[in-house]
């Protein structure tokens, strides 16, 4: 699989225990096709045309979308945009709720594109901070719609908002990989790392280059391979993208409590560890607290995320953000959210960016509630003692 993979005829799209999705180019298809059936591997076709998908995910095709200028483009949640129409969002947020809003420029991408973060608070210096991250895989543009969709909601809605929502600093980054982002909306739509060069091959997978659990388990929780689409990167946070996360958690002044960092797809929220098979010392406190945000997704929508640790639900994964953020920053509650959608894959159809958003943001808020109902009855406890 992997030497295809590298020749470019296939892309892995997911793999789970004993599934794998996988694109094949079309004139490949039928010599695929061949290889499984030789050697008594089921298969079943789930997208038939990729193209297609392409077409109603954007309204467009590949081709028209290439040459499409983002100019007067504004932000909304009926399509997805590119980074330009996102910053721009994030600018203007911030001029219109000055009071509430920060931008931030944390870092610059490998290619020297701003990484663009906003702060939302109200000033309470006592607020514990809660991050949220999108597009660390560019492919996944679902992700930075659902963020982005979440900080409209709380700053224009912020008054209304619970108290377990108002008492905290949140950190919000839509795009994390600003290259790699431009680079699915121009070139190739299922790109998934950066634009890091390697010698002739291009791209750090950013959810294998954290530092805690970086390499371990080899080639099944990440790669050395530069051509393979799991690289991990020559050492930890040698990527430009990775190290300004790192930077603003670990030098800020706010305390993060919670860590969400959102993909697609599948449906599932997952916790540590994915680089090792044990579960990790909060285990309970993690499904816990993943169970009170895939409830109030059903209670949203209907849909059903499954809730569980990384190396349970998906796979062993090492170097990912969120063993980094709960393990060496200590941010008790880090979790990875796999978005929609379960029969169009990443092509999501644009008429679902609402709906996805709308539950995902009710499993959020829920977790802020979880969390302040938690550290208040350990603090009652410590008291009664
Ligand atoms: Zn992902």
């Amino acid at each position: 699989m992997k030497t295809l993979d590298t020749a470019g005829a296939i892309n892995i799209w997911k793999e789970e225990h004993s599934t794998m999705d996988v694109m094949v180019e079309r004139p490949r298809a039928a010599q695929v096709a061949g290889m499984l059936h030789e050697r008594e591997i089921p298969y079943a076709i789930a997208v038939g045309d990729v193209n297609l998908l392409l077409e109603r995910e954007q309204g467009t095709v590949l081709n028209k979308l290439r040459r499409q200028s983002s100019a007067n483009r504004k932000m909304d949640w009926h399509t997805f945009h590119r980074l330009d129409v996102i910053y721009e969002f994030m600018e203007n947020l911030a001029k219109e709720y000055p009071y509430l809003c920060t931008v931030m420029i944390i870092g610059k991408s490998v290619e020297g594109r701003d990484l663009k973060l906003l702060k939302i608070s109200n000033g309470d210096s006592s607020n514990p901070g809660v991050w949220l991250d999108g597009s660390i895989h560019p492919r996944e543009w679902i992700s930075a719609a659902v963020v982005t969709y979440i900080a409209n909601q709380l700053v224009r809605n912020f008054q209304i908002q619970s108290e377990s929502v108002r008492n905290k600093d949140w950190y919000i980054l839509p795009v994390m990989n600003p290259d790699g982002y431009e680079y699915t909306h121009t070139n190739d739509r299922m790109w998934r790392k950066n634009r890091a060069r390697y010698g002739e091959c291009v791209g750090v997978d950013l959810n294998r280059n954290f530092s805690y659990g970086w390499g371990e388990k080899g080639e099944e929780g990440s790669s050395d391979d530069p051509g393979n689409i799991f690289f991990r990167g020559s050492k930890a946070f040698s990527e430009p993208e990775t190290s300004a996360v790192k930077r603003l958690i670990v030098e800020s002044p706010t305390t993060f409590k919670v860590f969400l960092s959102f993909h697609s797809y599948g449906e599932v929220i997952i916790f540590p560890w994915g680089y090792i098979g044990d579960p990790c010392p909060d285990y309970i406190e993690l499904l816990e607290g993943g169970t009170a945000m895939a409830k109030a997704i059903f209670e949203t929508s209907g849909h059903t995320y499954k809730v569980g640790s990384t190396k349970d639900l998906m796979y062993y994964a090492a170097g990912t953000s969120i063993d980094w953020s709960y393990g060496v920053a200590n941010i008790p509650y880090s979790y990875m959210v796999e978005l929609r959608g379960k029969q169009y894959r990443f092509l999501l159809p644009r008429e679902e960016i609402i709906p996805t958003a709308r539950e995902a943001m009710s499993g959020v808020l829920q977790l802020m509630d979880f969390v302040d109902k938690r550290s208040k009855s350990v603090q009652s406890c410590v008291y009664s003692v």
